[in-house]
């Protein structure tokens, strides 16, 4: 798990996802899957929000060592979407 703090220190993993343009499904709410469309490699990252920090964890080695990944990347821009739709439907 790595605590989100700001956009930039996610800034080389953003650019990652940019470049790869990874496939991002959401299982749940703050459960996703992101799976490189070239090597098919699909790795899950969750998303939570404790004591009022963000905080996000990937199944992939590189997450696993507590390095912002392209999935997490991926994945927070998809949950951050997804957190501002319900926020604004209120559901
Ligand atoms: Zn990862």
């Amino acid at each position: 798990m790595i605590q989100l703090t700001t956009a930039a220190k996610l800034e080389n993993a953003i650019n990652k996802a940019r470049t790869v343009k990874p496939l991002v499904r959401v299982v749940k709410f703050g459960n996703y899957t992101v799976t490189n469309k070239q090597t098919g490699a699909t790795y899950e990252v969750s998303c939570m929000k404790r004591d009022g920090k963000r905080f996000a964890g990937c199944t992939c080695i590189a997450g696993e060592r507590g390095n912002a990944c392209y999935h997490i990347a991926a994945a927070v821009s998809a949950h951050l979407q997804l957190a501002f739709e319900r926020a604004t439907l209120n559901f």
